[in-house]
């Protein structure tokens, strides 16, 4: 963090019923001099142990604010970024605290920020976090379930908290493309997530086919390396003018 070793990345998300891109979400990459680029996946887990989650976390909401602010994202059609938010994060004291004045510090409207969170089974009180996701959801701010159907997702935590969306995870999809029983549960799991009266964005979305066949079963967004891969803020910037061109 002291290094300027992050940047925060982008992808964007496709709304099925717009027909264009209207989200993106924000990944955070760590460039470190020797190795090169370092995977979230290898140091999430880490700063989420060391506590460093805390500062890279609001390193991330701050980079996403300004982004949305300096380049008025909304006249290229972004109507919400999405940003991820670490459980441990949630456990924070004065979360909304921070995150609320960072938003008023880029004049940033709660409805310009969707936060996704992950279920773990590493929390067990869950108080601190409930209290805070609701503070912040009478704030406007809309939430995520991300991942689902992987890891410890289930029923329990998407009714106990109040999401607006719920992403499925990208081996869900990639393992539906392979075997026919886990296209059946896929179908289905979009099937019970709309008629939850939730919206369902789908990630890992590669190919035309996974398109088509998503499209076909209604869902509302759809994010994957066939729009693109998560790219810095200025390819970003690129895309939507070619899209709007
Ligand atoms: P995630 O939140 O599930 O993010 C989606 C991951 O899937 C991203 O990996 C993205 O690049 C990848 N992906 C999306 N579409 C495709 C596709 O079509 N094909 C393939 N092969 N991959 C696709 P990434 O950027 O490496 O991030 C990995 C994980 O690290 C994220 O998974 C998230 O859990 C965590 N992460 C990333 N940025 C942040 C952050 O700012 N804060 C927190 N707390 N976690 C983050
Ligand atoms: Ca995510
Ligand atoms: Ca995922």
């Amino acid at each position: 963090v002291e290094n300027r070793g992050f940047e925060v990345f982008y992808q964007p998300i496709f709304s099925v019923n717009e027909n264009r891109i209207v989200s993106a979400e924000a990944l955070i990459r760590l460039k470190d001099q020797s190795i090169g680029y370092v995977s979230p996946e290898e140091f999430i887990p880490i700063a989420e142990k060391n506590g460093m989650i805390m500062d890279i976390g609001e390193f991330v909401f701050e980079s996403v604010c300004r982004f949305l602010h300096e380049e008025n994202l909304k006249q290229y059609g972004i109507r919400f970024v999405e940003i991820n938010l670490s459980v441990v994060q949630c456990m924070q004291d004065n979360l909304v605290e921070r995150l609320s004045e960072i938003m008023e510090r880029y004049q940033i409207l709660s409805e310009q920020i969707n936060l996704e969170i992950t279920e773990t089974a590493a929390i067990h009180t869950t108080e601190v976090l409930e209290e805070n996701i609701n503070k912040l959801h009478e704030k406007g701010i809309c939430f995520s379930l991300d991942d689902y159907g992987s890891g410890y997702s289930n029923t329990d935590y998407l009714f106990r908290f109040p999401f607006h969306m719920v992403k499925i995870d990208k081996l869900i999809l990639w393992e539906a493309c392979k075997n026919e029983k886990a296209m059946i549960a896929l179908k289905n799991t979009i099937q019970m997530i709309k008629e939850l009266g939730l919206q369902v964005v789908v990630e890992g979305v590669e190919t035309a086919e996974n398109v088509h066949y998503l499209t076909q079963q209604h869902c509302d967004f759809l994010q994957g390396y066939y729009y693109s891969k998560p790219v810095p803020e200025s390819a970003l910037i690129e895309i939507l003018h070619q899209m709007s061109a």
